[in-house]
């Protein structure tokens, strides 16, 4: 288990030449019109065609043998507890094993299964900041968490959240695990989160263990938290004409996860379709859950809404990195110059039926990974979890 990522001595420069397919995840240009990418110290510094750009003093080449580069994917709704551990199914390791999914930044819902988890504001105020500092500066196997992200109770003043703020933490757990399950309530208090720049999510549908409760449309409305998260239930999902109402009584995020209803989530991509919002698409897998731990949870999530959802797969990927980067502020998620260096290197499953990544996607295969770059730096080579790729990357020159 690779709990300390390697990270950079001195200057890196990393030249990805031989790229077939260059995704952007931005969903008003999906395919960029390039074979080479150049990222400097972590940042991505420039994107052409071989010959156009400077590759001169690369630190690391990456042969892409034709592959398909795609922004790293990210997780927009994770339950982590501490390191790489969870006690949801008492697993080691599991962020390691999303990392060979392809996910290279994570986004907390909530450290839920802490055992023990306190209630009280002190406590649970406590353990936010901790988790914040925690995965800060730890990132198991180079993934980025993004973690931190207190379960809001009744007894919270504005103070709580000003003081929370002011300590680094950037996000509320999903508004309803907590004690706070009513409208008025819950839009307080996202108020005055959003005044002290924290996002926050909810947890929409049914309960999703014993000891959890309901949020139904007209709660998840008036807390109008910046993310409707898991609107596809988790796993209980809404009536289809509540989730209409959701889509299309608010502007906010419209999370789909793996541990949800896959039906729902269809009928949230084609009602978001119609209203021409496809921008607000975004992808978690709400694991580790009841359901289990997927490493594949968010290629998955690509692989459903394209083939049965019929998206183009190239738009698809926006929803796993573009769409939720743009949403949540982070400086990942598209191959622009500037953001960071984080990429999957990918291509069409040996054997699968499709003519390349793309249709092979929306035929409903899963793509085969052959390498992971986050912040520049090679974390992973041929995916020890995916199916094989027909062609993967190599490090060709130091
Ligand atoms: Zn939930």
């Amino acid at each position: 288990m690779a709990h300390d990522a390697p990270q950079a001595a001195g200057p890196t420069k990393l030249v990805i030449r031989n790229i077939g397919l260059l995704l952007s995840g931005a969903m008003e240009k999906p395919i960029l019109d390039a074979d080479t990418v150049v990222a400097e110290n972590g940042k991505i510094a420039a994107i052409g065609r071989a010959g156009d750009i400077d590759v001169s003093g690369a630190t690391t080449i990456v042969d892409a043998n034709g592959t398909t580069v795609v922004p790293g994917l990210i997780d927009s709704h994770v339950h982590p507890v501490a390191g790489d551990w969870t006690p949801r199914q008492n697993q080691i390791g599991w962020i390691d094993s999303f990392l060979h999914g392809g996910v290279t930044t994570m986004i907390s819902a909530g450290e839920v299964h802490m055992p023990g988890r306190p209630r009280d504001v002190v406590g649970l105020k406590a353990m936010a900041i901790f988790a914040q500092r925690s995965f800060w500066n730890l990132r198991p196997g180079g993934v980025k968490v993004h973690a931190g992200a207190p379960v809001i109770e009744a007894e919270m003043v504005e103070e709580d959240f000003k003081e929370l703020a002011a300590a680094g933490v950037k996000l509320l757990g999903e508004v309803g695990l907590g004690g706070v399950k009513d409208g008025p309530t819950a839009r307080r208090m996202v108020g005055w989160a959003r005044k002290y720049g924290i996002q926050s999510t909810i947890h929409t549908g049914g309960p999703s263990i014993p000891g959890s409760g309901l949020i139904d449309k007209d709660v998840v409305l008036e807390a109008d938290t910046d993310v409707v998260g898991h609107i596809n239930g988790g796993h209980t999902a809404l009536p289809d004409d509540q989730i209409r109402c959701i889509c299309e009584g608010c502007k906010r995020g419209l999370e789909l996860v793996h541990n949800g209803n896959e039906r729902s989530a269809l009928y949230t991509l084609r009602t978001a379709r119609e209203m021409g919002d496809l921008a607000r698409i975004i992808l978690g897998t709400d694991a580790p859950a009841g359901s289990g731990v997927q490493p594949l949870g968010i290629l998955r999530m690509v692989s459903l809404l394209s083939s049965l959802g019929d998206v183009p797969a190239e738009i698809a990927f926006c929803f796993a990195t573009g769409n939720t980067a743009r949403m949540r502020s982070l400086d990942c998620g598209l191959i622009e110059v500037g953001r960071s260096a984080d990429f999957v290197i990918m291509d069409k499953a040996q054997h699968s039926a499709g003519t390349n990544i793309l249709h092979s996607v929306q035929l409903g295969d899963l793509p085969g990974i052959g390498m992971t770059i986050i912040d520049g730096i090679v974390r992973t080579q041929r995916s020890r979890n995916t199916p094989p790729a027909t062609r993967v990357p190599e490090i060709v020159g130091h």
